[in-house]
């Protein structure tokens, strides 16, 4: 497009919503069906139903705390950050990922990035394991995460428990952090330099999570760390 080469390149890691999509079972069925059409009422305009969990989506303290911010009590710069992304690809399904994971990035884990598990089980999408069997992580590496400071972590997974669990929601979520859950494509932030992330939620009023854009974009440095020439 003429006129847009200087525009910085968004990478979108959230899957798309739509109707009969893979939703955590037992949670609401998605339906985006039209309510009116371009032929029958001038214009096109869908209805939809889904829960507030439902695909890439942000998980906010209420979800598992009673008295846990909701949605719209978290500060949107939470939302934003660096990403650490830590490949685990090579944990097997089901398979724990432990501090001995996190240990190479600790010098980068502190208040304001985002830890980002890239387990590669995103290509598992709509297999009917997706939900279930897939790596998770320890309870004392999530402890250690948050003890850094760290508030957010995304995961490429349907969670980061294993089914039937929910300890590490419970450590992240009860320091006022987020949780971001079934992110894709996070094997392209690896062409990114410096890759930040952000995660934008329906403005959902006093909801315990919401649907999100998941974006990427490489970091601008800032001008001290600029090689002069
Ligand atoms: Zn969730």
């Amino acid at each position: 497009m003429p006129g847009h080469d200087a525009v910085v390149a968004l990478l979108d890691l959230s899957h798309p919503l739509t109707t009969g999509m893979p939703v955590h079972p037992g949670d609401p069925e998605v339906r985006a069906v039209p309510a009116a059409t371009l032929e029958r009422d001038g214009c096109n305009v869908l209805a939809v139903g889904l829960g507030s969990h439902t695909g890439t989506h942000l998980d906010a303290p209420f979800h598992v705390h009673a008295d846990g911010a909701r949605l719209d009590e978290l500060p949107l710069e939470l939302l934003t950050g660096p990403a650490v992304v830590v490949d685990v690809q090579g944990c097997a399904p089901g398979s724990a990922i432990g501090w001995e994971h996190l240990a190479p990035h600790a010098g980068r884990l502190r208040p304001g990035v985002v830890v980002l598990l890239h387990t590669g089980w995103s290509a598992r999408w709509g297999e009917p394991r997706y939900f279930a069997d897939h790596p998770w992580l320890t309870t004392d590496a999530a402890r250690r995460i948050v003890a850094a400071g760290v508030r957010v972590l995304g995961v490429d997974t349907a969670s980061p428990d294993p089914a039937g669990s929910l300890d590490v929601h419970r450590v992240v979520l009860g320091a006022g952090g987020v949780i971001v859950e079934n992110l894709t494509g996070l094997a392209r932030l690896a062409t990114l330099p410096d890759p930040h992330v952000g995660f934008f939620p329906l403005p959902l009023a006093g909801a315990d999570g919401a649907p999100v854009r998941a974006l990427a974009w490489p970091g601008t440095p800032a001008a001290g760390q600029v090689d002069m020439p």
